[in-house]
């Protein structure tokens, strides 16, 4: 049977975890249903992880996703509005878990859960690049060169429970770590549709424009990015970097559709419900 490569998550996800069961791939698609344990004569659990991949323009292969680090305050405005100091402060950088990931296929509208815990749910729409080599202390004028390819991505998170924690001086993990919490779209490969350099960056809610801006107002481009990460972290192939979102971040709720763009990728939609 060939397998269309911008199917839902569902479809790849369940065919690499087949022999896990049902309940394992639901898992992964962030339903609540636990995985089912089995034991070995010796007692031993006997359980699969499963390996999150999100789809490729293009062909039929998927992309399987290592770690996602996201930039904090990249954009001049949007760090006024954090209420942060605007000046070319060093970045600071984040992760998701993997199994944050939920993709959304191209002219669907995917349902997206409101999480639990929050009442304060903002949507941050971002250019996300994929990186297929790694390495360590990468220099700026290289670092375009680890980069596979670029999705369109929201980097969803729990305002309030960020906000709190970060008045405690307490980590973030709450407030931007959670299950769904990186929805995705399809990677497009440099190979064949090149980098993203300056293109308009927009999100809408219910058809209202939100956020507004152009990838060239990023403070730290992708490849200073690649290239500060770096320093802390060795890079592998499968890292994904949210790389930041404009101005007007704000909130959702059940029944709110979201719509984003960036130009030169196709528009990811999805409805909190
Ligand atoms: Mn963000």
């Amino acid at each position: 049977m060939k397998t269309n490569p911008l199917a839902p998550t569902r479809r790849s996800l369940l065919k690499t975890t087949a022999g896990l069961g049902a309940t394992a791939g639901a898992a992964l698609l962030g339903a609540s249903a636990s995985a089912q344990t089995t034991y070995s004569s010796a007692g031993v659990p006997i359980f699969g992880l499963p390996s999150i991949t999100v789809p490729i323009v293009g062909g039929t292969q998927s992309f399987p996703v290592r770690r996602i680090y996201c930039i904090g305050r990249n954009y001049r405005a949007h760090a006024i509005e954090m209420g942060s100091n605007p000046d070319r402060e060093p970045p600071f950088f984040f992760q998701k878990p993997t199994d944050a990931i939920q993709y959304v296929a191209p002219n669907t509208v995917a349902d997206h859960k409101y999480p639990t815990l929050t009442k304060n749910y903002h949507y941050e729409v971002e250019l996300v690049a994929a990186l297929n080599k790694g390495g360590r202390d990468i220099p700026i004028e290289k670092a375009l060169d680890l980069v596979y390819g670029y999705a369109l991505g929201l980097d969803m998170t729990r305002r309030d429970l960020q906000r709190a924690m970060g008045d405690e001086k307490k980590p973030w993990e709450i407030g931007k770590s959670f299950d769904q919490s990186a929805p995705i779209g399809p990677i497009h490969p440099v190979s064949s549709f090149g980098h993203i350099g300056k293109a308009a960056i927009w999100l809408k809610v219910n058809g209202t424009t939100k956020q507004n801006a152009d990838l060239g107002l990023m403070i730290w481009s992708v490849a200073e990015q690649i290239s500060k990460l770096s320093q802390a972290f060795e890079l592998f192939p499968g890292d994904i970097i949210y790389s930041g979102t404009p101005e007007n971040v704000g909130p959702v709720v059940r029944g709110d559709v979201i719509d984003c763009h960036i130009d030169s990728l196709p528009n990811l939609s999805v409805k909190i419900v």
